[in-house]
This record gives C-alpha cells, sequence and structure tokens, in this order.
C-alpha cells in the first residue's frame, strides 16, 4: 500500500483515484495540422501552438469530469517508442513495420551509443502542470518496451540495450522530478511478450527508478500475464495500471491465488471498443475488483489508451469512470 508515499509526497487523493493511462485523441484540428506542418504549410511554431490549445482543450476536460490524476495527453506525439527514439542521439527512424492489427509505425534503428543530452518531456510536463491544480502524471516509455520495439545493430544483445535506454530514461525521471513532478508512469506494454526475458524488464525499471522520490506507475496491456505473475510483483513500482475489462477481468484469479501486493490502476472500460459503457457495468467491475483488493489499493482508469478512440467516445468513458468512482466512494463510506 503506498498511500503514505503519496502523503510524503503532498499528495492527498480521494478513495479510487480516477485516472488515464496517456494518450487522448487528437483534439482541436491537431491531426491535419501535422499533415499540413509535414507539407511545409505551416511552421513549427504553429504546430506547437495548436499542440499547445490541444493540451490545453485535454487538461480543462479532465477537470470538468473529475479526473483525480491528469495527463497531458500526448498531443506532441506520434508513437510512444519513436517520440524518445526522435529525441535520443544514437537512433536512426527506421522502415514502417505492422504491429496489431492494420496499424503500421516506423520502427526505429540503434545505430550507436544512446545519450541523454536535454529533457525530452519536461517541457510539456510543465506547460500541462501549469493549467492545473491537480497532478499531472510524467510520461515515459520503460526501457524494455522501447528496447523490443526498436531494430538494434550497436548494443551486445537485448538486455545490454534494455540497461543501456534504462540509464537515459533514469535521467528523464531526474529531469521531472528536479521540475517538481512527483507521480511518474513509465509504460511498459512489451512486459508479458517475452515471459522469460521478464528479469531483464525488471533489471531495466530497478535502475530506472531505484532511489529517486516519486510515485511510480507502469502501464502493462495485452499478453500472457499468467506467465509472468507473480513474479511482476518484484518490479520497483508502487502501481501497476493494467488492461482487465477487454479480457473479461480475469487476472482477479491470478490475484485470488497470490495477492497483489503494489496499487493498481484497474482497467474498468475497455479501450478498443466504440461502445460506452455503462455505469452499472463499471460500478460492477469495481465491486469485483474489491472481492480481492483493499479499496485502498484501487485507482480507476480505462484499459489503455484512448489514440483510437474519437474525442467524444473518450470522453463519454471518462465520465461513466468518475460517475461509478463516486458512486462507489459514497458505498464504501456507508459501508463502514
Ligand atoms: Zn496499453
Amino acid at each position: 500500500m503506498s498511500r503514505a508515499k503519496l502523503e510524503k509526497l503532498g499528495i492527498d487523493l480521494p478513495l479510487f483515484p480516477v485516472t488515464s493511462v496517456g494518450s487522448f485523441p487528437k483534439a482541436d484540428g491537431l491531426g491535419s495540422a501535422r499533415t499540413e506542418f509535414a507539407r511545409g504549410k505551416i511552421t513549427r511554431e504553429e504546430l506547437q501552438r495548436r499542440e499547445e490549445r490541444a493540451t490545453a482543450f485535454w487538461i480543462e476536460k479532465q477537470e470538468e469530469l473529475g479526473l483525480d490524476v491528469l495527463v497531458d495527453g500526448e498531443q506532441y506525439r506520434g508513437d510512444m517508442v519513436a517520440y524518445f527514439a526522435e529525441n535520443l542521439p544514437g537512433f536512426e527512424p527506421g522502415g514502417l513495420v505492422r504491429s496489431y492489427g492494420n496499424r503500421y509505425y516506423r520502427k526505429p534503428i540503434i545505430v550507436g551509443e544512446i545519450k541523454w543530452t536535454q529533457p525530452i518531456t519536461v517541457e510539456w510536463w510543465k506547460f500541462a502542470q501549469g493549467l492545473t491544480k491537480k497532478p499531472v502524471k510524467g510520461m515515459l516509455t520503460g526501457p524494455y518496451t522501447i528496447m523490443d520495439w526498436a531494430f538494434n545493430e550497436y548494443y551486445a544483445d537485448r538486455r545490454a540495450t534494455c540497461l543501456a535506454l534504462a540509464q537515459v530514461i533514469r535521467r528523464e525521471v531526474e529531469a521531472l522530478i528536479e521540475a517538481g513532478c512527483k507521480i511518474i508512469q513509465v509504460d511498459e506494454p512489451a512486459l508479458s511478450v517475452r515471459p522469460e526475458e521478464l528479469p531483464v524488464a525488471l533489471e531495466g525499471l530497478h535502475a530506472v527508478m531505484d532511489g529517486l522520490p516519486a510515485y511510480f506507475i507502469t502501464h502493462a496491456c495485452y499478453g500472457a500475464f499468467e506467465h509472468i505473475y507473480p513474479k511482476m510483483l518484484e518490479a520497483p513500482v508502487d502501481n501497476f495500471d493494467l488492461e482487465m475489462s477487454n479480457s473479461g477481468l480475469d487476472m482477479l484469479a491470478l490475484f485470488r491465488k497470490d495477492p497483489f501486493t503494489k496499487d493498481i490502476t484497474f482497467g474498468v472500460v475497455d479501450s478498443h471498443s466504440h461502445v460506452i459503457e455503462d455505469v452499472a457495468t463499471v460500478r460492477q467491475r469495481i465491486e469485483q475488483a474489491l472481492t480481492v483488493l483493499q479499496p485502498e489499493q484501487l485507482w480507476l482508469d480505462p484499459d489503455c489508451g484512448f489514440k483510437t478512440r474519437t474525442v467524444e467516445e473518450s470522453v463519454g468513458k471518462l465520465r461513466v469512470i468518475v460517475e461509478a468512482a463516486r458512486e462507489a466512494r459514497a458505498a464504501s463510506v456507508s459501508t463502514r
């Protein structure tokens, strides 16, 4: 239980804090702005101005909805790995590679020593945090996932690549902490892809987080968690943010066998579906979660990022989570 750690950091959150995984759909005409910039029709300054406007839109929206821990919505990012690769010496852009479904992304290539030369995410975090009194999470991609989603032509093997990236991500964590960021999410969606490599992923997270004063969250999604649970609990994170609803909450069976020892941000709506769940469905998922988890452990969010949803779907789903959280808080007070 990490409530004490949050308190020590000066962060006061209600029961069942509501947050989101990280990405929101591009808002305020930003999608076309990127194409216009690529075609030389608008300047970099104009693109930046529109990215700031889109970020402000999402901060305002999250406040209006009543979320407790906010994100900047990643309006200025394309892909969660390419964004870091573009900003780190040692990487070169690669060709298009097919990922899940019919989505394509550019798989970067590691061609030399990866170096951290300056903050990557800090200015955006400061911009977003400057718009609200609610805590805004720092958002980074973890070393194991960057390694897994890039080609390596420089380091000896996957572990060496992961650990080199971990040193770089740690510098970025330190820069965020120095700027005043207290809740930092280091995403490892690839965590469960190769269960035999879990020790490498854990070693990477230790190298990123050990000894640093922040509340750490790690988001992981899809894959075979039954092969990495409960070993994954050895990660130095305070809170695992997990996709639960798309898989019918089947991980609860694992938690029943081996108790979940950290805080959990529990995905209570499906990010891959257009359908907006009703409050009763989300309440029921919270009730099921509480059959194996303590109320103090439980945070609520969507299963995954909302990059592929529309603005309306994203707002609709977040609204339902906030409403269900309010009801669950009220119910929890009345039963004590
Ligand atoms: Zn995800």
